[in-house]
């Protein structure tokens, strides 16, 4: 569905290597950087969030829609059962769509709603595929979406035929099924809300709209293609980053530097809210309301800095391809919804949205400067030698290191694992030609969070490091740029 382009907040464009010419009445700016001048438009995709305004008129419709989605998924569950019992394969999305077509449960929602929530049952059992042949032999297929009699709320997602966007009066109208719809209505109508600083008038086009259940209400989430100013690559190196809880990020560098991003403020910070949450008689009353908003406000900022840091790294070590490792062994069990216990690992509640939370800004930022983020498997990475690729038993970590039996080898076991990260898509043997000494990988630098700055920083330099309460200091969302 197409929306009026309108980009209002955009920065000048630059022509290509030369310098602004000079306009009469109109501020250009450029920072000095060269690559400010080297600025092209690029279409991304972007989701917002929004509320509904009228969520109690239109909460029942939604339930409605939400049950009817968990049912199709259970028929469509029951089905592969079938299908493998007959004769030994599970179907694929299309071809369960032409077995499922006519069902009557397929006609509760719009058919492109009904169609997305087969698709999402095959990409579940393709998930598990891929789990199983990583040797994850605990990972278990797609199940029912059923408690005892009850039904959850699932994702309910409306393509381009299935909604209409009102962006002049800030309206949405989400295509029912045939079987629900009643009283000649044949659409549910909500008011939505998004941020104040997005303006989906100005977006490309808005390519879906899913309405999601978090658990207290529905909310909207409406996909995008939005036109951005993207700078050109600032260069052709790569990084590996390993993502993890008790470094949450290590880097690894192409040129053999490897930086460490502990979490030891986050930690602190969240041991203190919580304690204070803790001591609230009452877990709904203002206040711990309000520790428990700080603390995730707290949270969201760190994330902000800290995904900024990592892409200006980037930019100056003249990386254009992030290789991050896949979350799949961070994430907790789709299927049973059981969060790994983290609380065992440095008592931190972070749970796996916090490293999908982190992965989307960092995306998002890389994108601007024009770094590619890639995933890869992170498929033996912990347990080969990033510097003589040999994976062994008696190679192992030992208070942190990766020791290799092979070639002698001892590494920052993180960082062992970001630079196998990064040779999955750069494959460069770390010792080549010796020039680089053993012990590299063993000393990367540290960065940490600085509650004076609100900005990370070499280790060295953080003074703010040293024991201080976190409640004497003021984390400002103003400080880090988004
Ligand atoms: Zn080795």
């Amino acid at each position: 569905m197409r929306v009026t382009a309108v980009w209002s907040r955009q920065r000048p464009v630059m022509p290509t290597g030369r310098k602004p010419a000079n306009i009469p009445n109109q501020r250009v700016w450029y920072c000095g950087n060269s690559r400010c001048l080297r600025m092209a438009k690029q279409v991304v995709t972007r989701t917002y969030k929004a509320s509904i305004r009228n969520h109690r008129q239109v909460s029942d419709d939604l339930d409605s829609l939400g049950f009817a989605a968990s049912k199709l998924w259970n028929v469509g569950r029951w089905m592969c059962d079938r299908i493998w019992d007959e004769i030994g394969h599970i179907p694929g999305h299309s071809e369960l769509t032409s077995y499922l077509k006519n069902h009557e449960r397929y006609d509760d929602l719009h058919s492109q709603s009904s169609q997305r929530v087969l698709q999402e049952l095959a990409e579940a059992f393709s998930g598990w595929y891929g789990k199983r042949r990583n040797g994850d032999t605990r990972a278990n297929p797609p199940g029912y979406r059923k408690h005892s009699d009850e039904h959850p709320r699932s994702t309910v997602t409306f393509k381009a035929a299935g909604f209409k966007l009102d962006t002049q009066y800030n309206r949405v109208r989400l295509s029912k099924g045939s079987n629900l719809k009643a009283d000649w209505s044949d659409f549910i109508l909500c008011e939505y809300q998004t941020r104040p600083d997005v303006d989906l008038s100005t977006v490309e086009s808005v390519q879906q709209v899913r309405a999601v259940w978090t658990g207290d209400e529905w909310e909207l989430h409406i996909v995008c293609k939005v036109e951005v100013e993207v700078s050109d690559s600032p260069g052709d190196k790569t990084v590996g980053i390993d993502l993890g809880i008790n470094n949450f990020a290590a880097l690894a560098y192409e040129d053999g530097h490897a930086e460490l991003y502990p979490l030891n403020c986050l930690k602190q910070d969240d041991y203190y809210f919580s304690k204070q949450i803790a001591r609230c008689d009452d877990s709904l009353s203002k206040q711990a309301t309000r520790l428990n908003h700080t603390k995730s406000a707290r949270r969201t900022h760190y994330f902000h800095a800290l995904s900024k840091h990592i892409v200006e790294r980037c930019v100056k070590e003249g990386v254009g391809t992030i290789v991050v490792g896949d979350l799949s062994g961070i994430r907790e069990d789709d299927d049973t919804n059981e969060a790994k216990d983290w609380g065992k690992h440095g008592n931190l509640d972070l749970h796996s949205w916090a490293f999908d939370r982190f992965m989307d800004l960092l995306t998002y930022k890389a994108e601007i400067e024009g770094i590619e983020v890639k995933e890869v498997s992170e498929r033996d990475t912990s347990k080969s030698c990033s510097c003589c690729g040999q994976t062994r038993d008696a190679n192992r970590v030992e208070r942190g290191l990766y020791v290799c039996d092979n070639c002698g080898t001892v590494a920052n076991a993180d960082v062992n694992g970001a630079e196998n990260i990064r040779q999955k898509v750069t494959p460069s043997l770390a010792c080549d030609g010796g020039d680089r000494s053993i012990g590299w990988l063993a000393q990367p630098s540290t960065y940490l969070f600085d509650k004076e700055t609100g900005a990370f920083a070499p280790q060295e330099q953080v003074t703010s490091a040293l024991l201080k309460s976190p409640s004497s200091d003021i984390l400002s969302s103003e400080t880090a740029g988004r």
